[in-house]
């Protein structure tokens, strides 16, 4: 077997000849030789394999802002990664080329989890974010990764949409230590007629991660001009967000920008941005940001006791900082939620490409 490919252990024969995949609630069902929605998982010798284990669409250390992640070690460059495939469908995806690729065996780099947390330490990062696609696709990897960094100290963070299956994901959050959620919408309509899934599963991963983990939690949403940007959709999501999961997990709305499938629609308006955080700090959000955008207010934090600036942040550079070493407000005290440690870091917003190919050790899993 090439040594890009794992056999996996979520899945079950069905008793017509196919064998179910079990990761995502889109439940695959292969005939020998055949790939997932997500391409990467494919049945091969009657079992169900990752084919892209240890391969990546390219190393870069970001700030951690960029995932977007606002209460998760401020200013700390985080060494991000992805790897090709996806198993969602979203017309509007804005990482494509990497998402929907079909290219796996030409996956520009290749490290095993040993020398990505290694390359991770050199680096100075103080975690590693599986980012670009949806980790859900790739846990095998994603999981062997987190533990090699964790034996270092280095922290492991998950973008996502949430489209995972109960079992999976409870194996797969005892890993990770900070997820960014990507909630696209808040009916069931958009979820499929755009994302060619359904929004549920998703609600239920939010749930699952607030209450039932310890994974620190924010979410993003994308917002499209005519798409799912009402006040009627922001409100009803914001109410949700407040109250099932509690006021202190930060929600970040970003602006589109035309791609893929959907290019018939106009960039978001900064205007829409800070309306939505002005209707999620409406219905009880108390942390509400907008992104992909120049807004310095709306990207900075403010303390939810005294109202005080706390981080300032325009992009992902901070400027001000006013909290103490374990995230209390200088100014009344407050506890502002989120994992801090020390002083903010000075990655400041540099995006920083890097190399660390190491094949010869990919045999060693
Ligand atoms: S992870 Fe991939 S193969 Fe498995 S059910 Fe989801 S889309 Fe299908």
């Amino acid at each position: 077997m090439d040594r890009a490919m794992v056999v996996t252990k979520y899945w079950h024969r069905t008793g017509d000849g196919r064998v179910q995949c079990d990761v995502c609630p889109r439940a695959c069902r292969l005939h020998e030789g055949q790939r997932g929605f997500c391409f990467v998982r494919m049945r091969q010798d009657d079992a169900i394999v990752l084919a892209t284990y240890g391969r990546s669409s390219g190393y870069c250390v970001d700030p951690i802002e960029k995932k977007p992640l606002n209460h998760f070690l401020p200013g700390s460059p985080v060494l991000s990664f992805g790897t090709a495939g996806c198993n969602l469908g979203c017309r509007f995806c804005q990482n494509w080329d990497i998402s929907k690729s079909r290219e796996i065996d030409t996956l520009a780099d290749a490290a095993s989890p040993e020398a990505i947390a290694e390359a991770a330490a050199d680096l100075g990062c103080r975690s590693v974010a599986f980012t670009y696609n949806d980790p859900v696709i790739f846990l095998e990897y994603a999981i062997d990764v987190a533990d090699a960094c964790r034996e270092r100290g280095i922290k492991a963070v998950a973008v996502t949409a949430g489209y995972m299956s109960a079992e999976p994901r409870a194996e797969f959050y005892r890993h990770i230590d900070a997820a960014n959620v990507d909630l696209k919408g808040f009916t069931g309509d958009f979820y499929r007629r755009v994302c060619l899934g359904k929004l549920d599963p998703v609600l239920e991963t939010l749930v699952y991660l607030k209450h039932q983990t310890d994974v620190w939690v924010e979410i993003t949403n994308l917002l499209i001009p005519g798409a799912n940007d009402s006040d009627a959709e922001v409100g009803a999501m914001t109410e949700w967000v407040a109250g099932q999961l509690g006021p202190d997990v930060p929600v970040h709305f970003t602006a589109f920008h035309p791609d893929f499938k959907m290019r018939d629609r106009p960039p978001t308006p900064p205007q829409t941005l800070a309306r939505a955080r002005r209707i999620a700090r409406d219905n009880g959000i108390r942390y509400a940001y907008t992104g992909n955008t120049h807004d310095a207010a709306g990207q900075s934090t403010y303390c939810h006791g005294c109202g005080g600036l706390v981080i300032e942040r325009d992009w992902y550079q901070l400027g001000a900082w006013r909290l103490t070493s374990d995230g209390r407000c200088a100014g009344c005290g407050t506890l502002v939620p989120g994992v801090f440690d020390g002083p903010p870091g000075t990655w400041g917003q540099r995006r920083l490409p890097v190399r660390l190919a190491s094949p010869a050790r990919l045999g060693q899993r």
